[in-house]
């Protein structure tokens, strides 16, 4: 038996008095849906916009979680916004219904079966991560670029270690007075080649830019894919967590600072998530998502409206990971930094203040 066959053994009576339990009343009902306050993200109250549709047996959320979901995932929220979390398979116990066969769901991992059933849910077209093909560069241009102390000590003196440097094969290209930072996909395939600028002239185009050598601009689509995959992946994969920064500095300073071997960093290169990155987080069988955002705010009123932000990017993960985000609540740091570039004690005090979306 699978959760739609459960789904579908759900009664309007069966519904109304399983969110009855948690004293949520319809506001309203028609031959078609039942309209109930928005109880999938809030505790109490809420406006009446979440729509019961009978003959889908689902229901939708028309404001903060604009999703659809079941009966199920809903209890799985309204149960996470009391401070607990529950698998699929006790939601459908809390139902009444007889799960069978159904697995017990590991709490702390979501199985594929899981994840499959609520990429279905939820309608998102989630592309076959193997699949995706970048345009790939011949690695051979990074032997043009040595390992320079000279030139990679701005970073050195920013607290970044030479085996992480060298793990992540970051060079120096004297030529243009830069720092060279290769991206590989998950296969360790070069797919392109960001520099990191001093000259004044070259800062004026942009600190981090593609490099352009010999006719070729060795750019990719960053929304596609992170930084760090290939490093990184299979301590992600062992440890089931993921730490998303901003830059490729804050991935190699995570590493630095917890060991190569427990560095679960990955960098977005920006804030945008992408399904595509959604899609690497379950191809890693990530449980937890944590969004170490640079401190872009100076002040409390700026803190809270960047907060905003940072719950909506929160918001695209839900669905899939347990996600929390943090932020530099105490202003310890300097205006636009990464989390970990305080160091660990400032890091990990934000890491126990991070808040839980
Ligand atoms: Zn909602």
């Amino acid at each position: 038996m699978d959760f739609k066959e459960l789904r579908e053994q759900l009664t309007d009576e069966m519904v109304k008095d399983i969110l009855g339990q948690f004293n949520v009343e319809p506001f309203d009902e028609n031959e078609n849906e039942i309209i109930f306050p928005t109880c999938c993200h809030n505790l109490v109250g809420g406006s009446p916009k979440l729509f019961y549709y009978k003959n889908t047996k689902l229901f939708h959320c028309y404001t903060e979680c604009a999703s659809s979901f079941d009966i199920f995932t809903l209890l799985q929220k309204m149960y996470r916004l009391r401070g607990e979390e529950i698998t699929l398979g006790q939601a459908v116990s809390i139902c009444n219904l007889d799960a069978g066969d159904i697995k017990p769901i590991d709490k702390n991992l979501a199985s594929a079966e899981d994840i499959r059933y609520m990429q279905g849910l939820n309608n998102v077209y989630i592309p076959d991560v193997d699949n995706l093909d970048f345009k790939t560069y011949d690695s051979k241009i990074l032997k043009k670029f040595g390992f320079d102390y000279m030139g990679l000590m701005p970073w050195m003196e920013e607290g970044i270690g030479i085996s992480t440097l060298q793990k992540f094969q970051i060079r120096y290209d004297s030529y243009r007075q830069a720092i060279v930072i290769p991206n590989f996909d998950y296969d360790g395939k070069l797919i392109g080649i960001r520099e990191r600028y001093f000259r004044p002239e070259d800062l004026a185009k942009g600190k981090y830019r593609p490099l352009f050598d010999n006719g070729i601009l060795y750019n990719h689509p960053t929304g596609r894919t992170f930084y760090g995959i290939f490093e990184n992946h299979a301590n992600i994969e062992r440890k089931h967590i993921a730490i998303i920064f901003e830059g490729e500095k804050s991935v190699l300073l995570y590493g630095t600072i917890y060991g190569d071997n427990n560095n679960v960093a990955l960098a977005t290169l920006g804030q945008n998530i992408t399904k595509d990155h959604i899609q690497y987080l379950l191809k890693m069988k990530v449980n937890h998502v944590i969004l170490a955002y640079d401190s872009d705010y100076e002040d409390y009123k700026q803190l809270k409206e960047v907060e905003k932000k940072y719950q909506e990017k929160a918001k695209i993960l839900a669905p899939y990971f347990n996600v929390s985000y943090l932020m530099d609540y105490d202003f310890d740091l300097p205006y636009k930094s990464s989390p970990i570039d305080g160091g660990r004690d400032l890091f990990e005090k934000m890491l126990k203040n991070r808040r839980i979306v």
